[in-house]
C-alpha cells in the first residue's frame, strides 16, 4: 500500500487528537513558548527548533544517557540524541567531570593544550587519515576543506551529490534540476551562485560523475559515504570503489564526511568499508555535546598544505575561528573518544538497531505496506516507499503530513524521533525495552490509520 492510499482525512482528524494530547500534556512548555515568541525569533534559539510536531516546541528540563526530561515531567526515550549530537548519550559523567575540570583551568587561550597531542594522534588511528585539524563545526570543517581543495588544484568548482547536506555551506545548499544545478528548494536568499560555483552528480551513477568530472573544473568531490540526510541511502556494492577511480582520475580530492556515517563504527564508513579519502569530516558527537569538529587528511595533501598553513597570512586566510580547537572542545573529544564510540560501544548500540529495524519491518509487513526501512551501524530510518537508490528518489518520497503525524504521535506516547527525517540512533544507554517501546508505537499509529 503507498501513501497515497492513507485517508489524508483520517490522518487528519488523528493528527487534531494528537495535537490536542500533546497541548495537555506539556502545560508548561506552552508558557514558556508564548513567552519565548517575544524575545525570540519564531519563539526559538535556532530556527530548526521550530520543525518538531506539535504547535510548540517541547523545552527540555534535563538529559541523561537515552533520555530526556521535559519542563512538564515527562520523559522520552531519546532516539533523537540532539540528531547525532549527543550519539553518545547525554550527560556522560566522564566527559562531565572533563569538562567541570578544565572549566577551572582555563577554557579558550589560542593556543594548544596537551590533549590536542591525544586527540590528533586518536583521530588518525581511528580514521586512518594521518594529519588533524580542528574546528567548531562539521559546518565549518567543511568550508574549511573545500577553500583547501580550491587552493590545491586551483579549480573554482566542488561537486557534491544530488540532496546532500553538509551543513549549511553555502556552495551546498544545490541541487539539480534537469541538467541544471539550482539553489535547494528553502534555501534562503541564496548567498552563491550555485550555478557557478557547484557541479551536482547524482548518488549511485559512476557514469554521471565521470562525465562531469571529466570537465576538469572541479577541484574535489565532498560526499557522505552514504547519504544520511535524505532518508539513509546505501551505496550500491562498487559504487564507493569507483568514485574513488574516477575522482583519482580526473584530479579531484575525494572528501567524505563521515558526521553522520560515524555510526557506522569507530572510524565511521572510511575504516568499516576500508575507503581511501583524500580528506575526511567528522564533527557533531566527538565532543559529547561540546562544539567541536575535526578534518583530516592524507600525508600527501598534508605535505602540500603545510607552505601555506605556516604562513603568516594565515589569520585572514579563511580557516581558523577565535574558539576553536580550545581547550575545552579537546578535553572533551579525549574524554568523548577514550569511552565512547569505540568497538564495544557499537556491540551494544548496533544490535539494538537491527532490533529496531525488525520490529518496525514486521509492522510493516503485517500490514502489507510498500515501506521500507533501512539501516546503517546504529541508525535506521523508515521510508513510505521501496529504498531509493539517489536521493532525488529518496526526496520525491517525503510525506511530510504523515511524517509529523507519526512523530508526534510516538512523542506523546514518550518516544523522541528526529525532526526531519523518521530517523532513530542508537546507542549503548538504550535497552531492548526502549526499542519496543518504539515499536509499539509505530504499530499503534499505523493500526490507527489503517483502521476499517
Ligand atoms: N555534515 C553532515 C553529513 C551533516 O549531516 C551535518 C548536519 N546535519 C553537517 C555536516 C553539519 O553539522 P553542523 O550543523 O553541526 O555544522
Amino acid at each position: 500500500m503507498f501513501p497515497s492510499m492513507i485517508s489524508r482525512e483520517r490522518l487528519g482528524s488523528l493528527r487534531s487528537a494528537e495535537e490536542q494530547r500533546f497541548a495537555d500534556l506539556h502545560p508548561r512548555s506552552a508558557a514558556l513558548a508564548a513567552r519565548a515568541r517575544g524575545p525570540l525569533l519564531a519563539g526559538v534559539p535556532m530556527p530548526w527548533m521550530t520543525r518538531w510536531p506539535g504547535g510548540f516546541p517541547v523545552f527540555v528540563d534535563a538529559a541523561a544517557g537515552a533520555r530526556l526530561t521535559d519542563v512538564d515531567g515527562n520523559e522520552y526515550v531519546d532516539l533523537c540524541l540532539g540528531d547525532t549530537g549527543a550519539m553518545t548519550g547525554h550527560a556522560l559523567p566522564q566527559v562531565t567531570a572533563a569538562i567541570a575540570q578544565r572549566a577551572q583551568a582555563g577554557l579558550t587561550t589560542m593556543l594548544p593544550s596537551p590533549d590536542a597531542v591525544w586527540v590528533g594522534e586518536e583521530l588518525a588511528r581511528r580514521f586512518g587519515l594521518p594529519t588533524w585539524q580542528l574546528a567548531m563545526s562539521a559546518t565549518d570543517a567543511n568550508r574549511f576543506v573545500l577553500r583547501f581543495a580550491r587552493h590545491l588544484t586551483g579549480r573554482p568548482r566542488i561537486a557534491v551529490m544530488d540532496w546532500c547536506y553538509h551543513g549549511t555551506v553555502d556552495e551546498t545548499l544545490a541541487v539539480l534540476d534537469g541538467d541544471s544545478v539550482v539553489a535547494r528548494p528553502g534555501a534562503l536568499g541564496p548567498q552563491v551562485p550555485v550555478a557557478e560555483t557547484t557541479a551536482v552528480v547524482p548518488f549511485n551513477d559512476l557514469d554521471a560523475l565521470d562525465r562531469r568530472l571529466a570537465v576538469g573544473d572541479v577541484a574535489c568531490l565532498l560526499m557522505e559515504p552514504a547519504l544520511t540526510n535524505i532518508g539513509i541511502v546505501l551505496p550500491d556494492r562498487g559504487y564507493l570503489e569507483g568514485v574513488r577511480e574516477v575522482t583519482r582520475r580526473h584530479g579531484v580530492l575525494l572528501v567524505n564526511d563521515e558526521t553522520h556515517t560515524l555510526c557506522a563504527g569507530p572510524g565511521g564508513a572510511t575504516a568499516a568499508w576500508g575507503l581511501e579519502p583524500d580528506l575526511l569530516v567528522v564533527g557533531k558527537p566527538i565532543g559529547g555535546g561540546v562544539p567541536c569538529a575535526a578534518y583530516g587528511m592524507s600525508a600527501e595533501v598534508a605535505d602540500r598544505l603545510s607552505g601555506p598553513m605556516l604562513g603568516h597570512e594565515i589569520d585572514v586566510a579563511g580557516v581558523g575561528g577565535t574558539l576553536t580547537g580550545s581547550a575545552l572542545a579537546l578535553a572533551a573529544v579525549r574524554a568523548t573518544l577514550s569511552t565512547c564510540l569505540r568497538e564495544e560501544d557499537f556491540a551494544v548500540a548496533v544490535p539494538l538497531a537491527e532490533r529496531f529495524t525488525s520490529g518496525v519491518a514486521g509492522v510493516i509487513a503485517e500490514h502489507g505496506l510498500d515501506w521500507h526501512v533501512q539501516r546503517l551501524g546504529c541508525r535506521a530510518e523508515y521510508w513510505f516507499c521501496p529504498p531509493p537508490r539517489d536521493g532525488a528518489a529518496a526526496a520525491a518520497a517525503v510525506d511530510e503530513d504523515l511524517e509529523g503525524f507519526l512523530h508526534l504521535w510516538c512523542l506523546n506516547r514518550g518516544v523522541l524521533l528526529t525532526p526531519f527525517h523518521n530517523m532513530a540512533l542508537l546507542s549503548p544507554h538504550h535497552t531492548e525495552a526502549d526499542v519496543d517501546r518504539h515499536t509499539g508505537a509505530f504499530a499503534g499509529a499505523i493500526a490507527a490509520l489503517l483502521a476499517p
